[in-house]
């Protein structure tokens, strides 16, 4: 009887939609990954290209799944914001990436700005500044230490809720970038009105930027903006020499991409720190 019925258990698993059990599978996991300790994050290089100096580096996600080995974030992600589980992976992330970068500090490298990755989910709630002014006090970390990138997704609800709540956390002193900058729909309505530092050039414009005239016109728009309203910019996902010689011409400042350095973890990202001229 006990055979019959692991039979017909694999029977009725075989019959179901195959990323429908997937995703409960995976949904287990990903519950039990913060108790476990199988996240990790990857430091990734800002760069100031007409100095050659590190200004600061993004924190990026992976999950280290002792079966699968390591998951990138967009593998992911999407499950977890689902589920509510991005909410306290973020608060983790937000804890970890402080910490670190204080640890950095405190170990003598010249201070550097954390960029981290922040879900729209996880902005929207109440909780949101108190999160992050936790993750400060808990490391210690000052607040111009810690820059938060945030999507044009945020714009879809509240928007009056999202200006304020982004007021308030610049009041602090926390730095705030819009990612993946032109991918999304509200940009250039509601750019003016957001209280942001700094744009990031998504990596789908710097790609093709030398042989695109369109995409190269777009980047050379963004910069133009950019300069008229007094914002920084970065160039994500920059891989070659060409790539980086247009940025400088058109004088994008800082980078970030694989001609630096992938996303890394913090052991190896220490080690270029020391090699970093202070
Ligand atoms: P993102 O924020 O746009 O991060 C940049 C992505 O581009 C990273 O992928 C990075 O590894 C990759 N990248 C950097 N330089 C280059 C390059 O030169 N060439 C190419 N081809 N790729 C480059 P990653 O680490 O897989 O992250 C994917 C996305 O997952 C991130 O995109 C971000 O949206 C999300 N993510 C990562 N960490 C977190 C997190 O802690 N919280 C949240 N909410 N989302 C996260
Ligand atoms: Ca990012
Ligand atoms: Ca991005």
């Amino acid at each position: 009887a006990k055979e019959a019925g692991k039979n017909s258990y694999r029977f009725y698993l075989a019959e179901m939609n195959e990323t429908v059990i997937q995703k409960l599978v995976m949904e287990e996991w990903l519950n039990k990954a913060l108790e476990y300790e199988e996240f990790v994050l990857y430091y990734q290089p800002q760069v100031d290209i007409f100095t050659n100096r590190m200004n600061g580096m993004e924190a990026l996600l992976r999950w280290n799944h002792p079966r699968l080995g390591l998951i990138p974030p967009g593998e992911f992600i999407p499950l977890a914001e689902e589920t509510g589980l991005i909410i306290p992976i973020g608060e983790w992330v937000l804890r970890t990436a402080c910490k670190q970068n204080k640890a950095w500090q405190d170990a003598g490298h010249p201070p550097l700005k954390m960029a981290v990755n922040i879900s729209p989910i996880q902005f929207h709630r109440s909780e949101f500044v108190n999160v992050v002014l936790d993750a400060l006090d808990e490391s210690g970390l000052a607040p111009e230490y810690l820059e938060l990138e945030i999507t044009e997704g945020i714009a879809m609800y509240h928007v009056d809720q999202v200006i304020h709540k982004l007021q308030t956390l610049r009041n602090l002193g926390v730095q705030i970038s819009m990612d993946d900058f032109g991918t999304g729909y509200s940009s250039l309505t509601y750019l003016k009105r957001f209280p942001i530092h700094k744009l990031k050039i998504a990596q789908q414009f710097v790609r093709d930027i030398t042989v695109d005239p369109d995409d190269a016109a777009i980047v050379q728009a963004i910069m133009a903006m950019a300069h008229s309203l007094k914002l920084n910019v970065i160039a994500e996902g920059v891989e070659t020499e060409e790539q980086l010689a247009f940025l400088l011409d058109i004088r994008c400042k800082e980078i970030q991409g694989y001609i630096y350095s992938k996303p890394i973890p913090a052991q190896e990202f220490m080690k270029l720190l020391e090699r970093m001229p202070a």
